[in-house]
């Protein structure tokens, strides 16, 4: 396999090399300036390109192309249209126009688009993405397109997405000329995400209605081995786990996707895979595709990838770490604190920016990571909590004290500039301490947002991330393009920053009751549901931040809102349905079935011997049928409930009360049952348990 890898590396890709070869000079250099500049593609270029890339993708093996788009379901979407044209009456050709490639026609009225979308404009339209590469795979040529409404209006994800890359990219600059930069044209941001996932074997899961309809156990009780040992995380991989890696990284890397680093992680069965990182707009697509990919590659494999947030109970749930940084066109990493004083003044900036911006814009990370799945996570003392905060490290920590108390950093190693900001060594990575119970840490040359949820797409937090550090620069750059003195006045800046801006910096336990408390005494936000974090949307400084840079307008915010609110009732009322049809079709029918044959036994029993106690049984019908008959009180209530429930108009309020009132009898109905089952013969429970979910892989 060794000397194949790189042949087969982005092979199914139309990447830069394919471009430069099967392009004319002129086209390619028009095409690549584009990417470049995120300017809009010039029509004559776009013909040439769809010729070329129809004919390299009809010798990979494409009869059809569609235009691939990420509504805001979540996932990605796609039509696919096959390159023949008639000729005559009985012949066609292939042929592929750079109309058809701009721009694709899509019925938009079966999308959630939060009333953005009246039903009688149900047109909306797909637009190419130059800056992300089309690719073949499953005999389609793919192409990334934004989805729009015929009005202008985003109605996916990648829109708002670009928008942000294109304002932190402005404003960015605006800062990097008054620090001297001439050349740099555009900045762009970087993202790596780690995803994590569990495996489970196809034969259990199928067994299981709760993880076919909700992704989750809905029921279980804990086997009697669970992640204590601490044997799973980073141990060796069992054999079908390494098949099933195998296959899906020479998928991945025939996409061009630089899967990384895999291994098993701290629950048993679950694992993580981590590409390198790409621009953001690329390791968003390439995320869809690995998780995509995850779960084909397993059903070849007679396995099943969870990617919900938390399959099981009692054991670590699965997340996303999205990794972050900021570099310029000509490769420079902005968050390398840099050797020279220049350098790290522009380091510094950044640091400052981003500390600013996370703190102005807590509720929006917050909500940029909000899902009924990930609630189980989030603030679970596995995961980070629901209180956004940052982890500097150490040094960074001691340097931003000095640079606030105006004193000499003690740790300085090559001196003090004359504007009173230390110079900082370069980072080594490993020497940024790891604090793993922090939402947003430091790490080297980049920060790591943690909050993710593992089956989510990665495009929301980074839309949130760009466009609030757009936002810290636009409002350094308003200031330091009127100051006399520039030195003096970034200064003054980073001071004045770093000081009204410390709360949001936090190196201790973030899983700790004191953090909670302290947290709340620093006023920083501690939004614990997703419900109560979707209401912070459309608060007017968020409003104000997306409309002024362009990246949403007031109308797309609200809709993503009502999205939000909308997914989340959907959700809880999915997993309520299937509780109920799973108690009152395979638990309560099995525990009776179980039940009757204790009966019969205690009944032949006293007749063979009537002195005889009976005891087993007679203990165990007691408590078993009080359980049940707990169990049916609880379904019957959460039948009412559910019903009453899902009939309430309005979006806001229906999530509310499924929160509040339904969750809670669903936590009632699982407590009855995961009991019983602990209470009865394994040859009568319907479901595989948790032991055989997890340990039989
Ligand atoms: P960890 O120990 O957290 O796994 P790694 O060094 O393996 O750290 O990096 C984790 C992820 O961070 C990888 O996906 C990697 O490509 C990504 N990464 C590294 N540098 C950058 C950067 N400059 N911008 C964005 N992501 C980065
Ligand atoms: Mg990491």
């Amino acid at each position: 396999m060794d000397k194949r890898v790189p042949e087969i590396f982005g092979s199914m890709v139309f990447n830069d090399d394919v471009m430069r070869e099967r392009l004319p000079k002129e086209v390619y250099k028009s095409l690549t300036k584009t990417i470049a500049t995120g300017k809009t593609i010039d029509a004559s270029v776009a013909d040439v390109v769809a010729n070329a890339m129809k004919d390299w993708a009809i010798e990979k093996g494409a009869t059809h192309y569609t235009h691939w788009f990420q509504p805001l379901t979540g996932v990605t979407a796609e039509k696919h249209d096959s390159f023949i044209s008639p000729v005559g009456s009985c012949k066609v050709v292939m042929e592929f126009s750079g109309k058809e490639l701009i721009k694709g026609e899509s019925d938009a009225s079966s999308f959630p688009s939060g009333g953005l979308r009246a039903t009688f404009e149900a047109r909306g339209y797909t637009a190419w993405d130059p800056a992300s590469y089309a690719f073949v795979k499953d005999g389609s040529l793919y192409i990334p397109t934004a989805f729009c409404s015929y009005t202008g209006e985003a109605l996916d994800t990648k829109t708002p997405l670009l928008r942000s890359m294109d304002a932190i990219s402005a404003q960015g600059l605006r800062l990097l000329r008054l620090l001297g930069d001439t050349t740099s044209k555009r900045l762009t941001t970087t993202v790596g995400a780690e995803q994590e996932y569990f495996i489970v074997d196809k034969k259990m899961y199928d067994l299981r209605k709760d993880l076919q309809f909700t992704g989750r156990t809905l029921f279980g009780a804990p086997a009697p081995k669970g992640q204590e040992l601490e044997d799973h995380y980073f141990g060796p991989l069992k054999s079908r786990i390494s098949a099933f890696m195998a296959d899906l990284d020479e998928a991945l890397w025939t996409l061009g996707i630089n899967s990384k680093t895999k291994h098993n992680e701290a629950a048993p069965a679950q694992h993580e895979l981590a590409p390198i990182y790409a621009t953001t707009n690329m390791a968003v697509d390439q995320n869809l595709l690995i998780m995509e990919y995850m779960k084909k590659i397993a059903e070849k494999h007679g396995l099943v990838c969870l990617l919900h947030e938390k399959p099981y109970e009692g054991v670590n749930g699965s997340g996303k770490h999205n990794n972050w940084s900021i570099s310029t066109d000509g490769g420079k990493n902005l968050l390398d604190a840099g050797k020279t004083p220049r350098e790290n003044v522009k380091f510094l900036l950044m640091l400052a920016a981003i500390i600013k911006a996370v703190d102005d814009y807590q509720d929006l990370l917050r909500i940029s990571v909000a899902s009924a799945g990930n609630d189980h996570r989030l603030g679970a003392n596995e995961a980070p909590p629901a209180i956004v905060s940052i982890f500097l490290g150490e040094e960074l920590d001691q340097i931003i004290r000095s640079i606030i108390d105006g004193k000499t950093y003690e740790g300085v190693r090559a001196g003090i500039m004359d504007l009173g900001i230390p110079t900082i060594p370069t980072f080594r990575k490993d020497t940024t301490d790891r604090n793993r119970t922090s939402p947003f840490a430091f790490t080297g040359n980049k920060f790591e947002f943690r909050m993710l949820g593992s089956s989510q797409n990665i495009a929301m937090p980074n839309i949130v991330l760009n466009t609030a550090v757009a936002e810290s620069f636009r409002q350094f750059a308003d200031v330091l393009e009127k100051a006399e003195n520039l030195d003096a006045a970034v200064s003054r800046l980073l001071k004045e920053t770093f000081r009204d801006h410390q709360r949001i910096i936090f190196d201790g336990n973030g899983y700790s009751e004191e953090w909670e408390k302290e947290a709340e005494a620093r006023g920083l936000l501690n939004l614990r549901t997703s419900v109560d974090a979707y209401h912070c949307f459309h608060a007017p400084k968020n409003v104000k931040l997306f409309t002024e840079h362009g990246v949403m307008s007031e109308i797309e915010i609200h809709s993503r809102e009502e999205i939000l609110f909308e997914n989340y009732a959907k959700i809880v009322n999915i997993e309520a349905l299937t509780m109920i049809e799973m108690v009152s079709r395979d638990i309560i029918p099995a525990v009776n079935a179980y039940l009757g044959e204790v009966a019969n036994v205690a009944a032949a029993k006293q007749s063979v011997l009537p002195t005889l106690k009976c005891t087993v049984e007679r203990n165990l019908l007691e408590k078993l049928s009080e359980l049940n008959e707990i169990a049916y009180a609880e379904l019957e209530n959460l039948k009412r409930v559910e019903a009453k429930v899902s009939a309430i108009g309005d979006a806001v309020k229906r999530a509310e009360t499924y929160r509040d009132l339904v969750l809670p009898i669903m936590a009632g109905l699982r407590k009855a049952v995961d009991e019983m089952e602990t209470m009865m013969s394994s040859k009568y429970w319907p479901l595989p348990t948790y032991g055989d979910l997890m340990f039989k892989v």
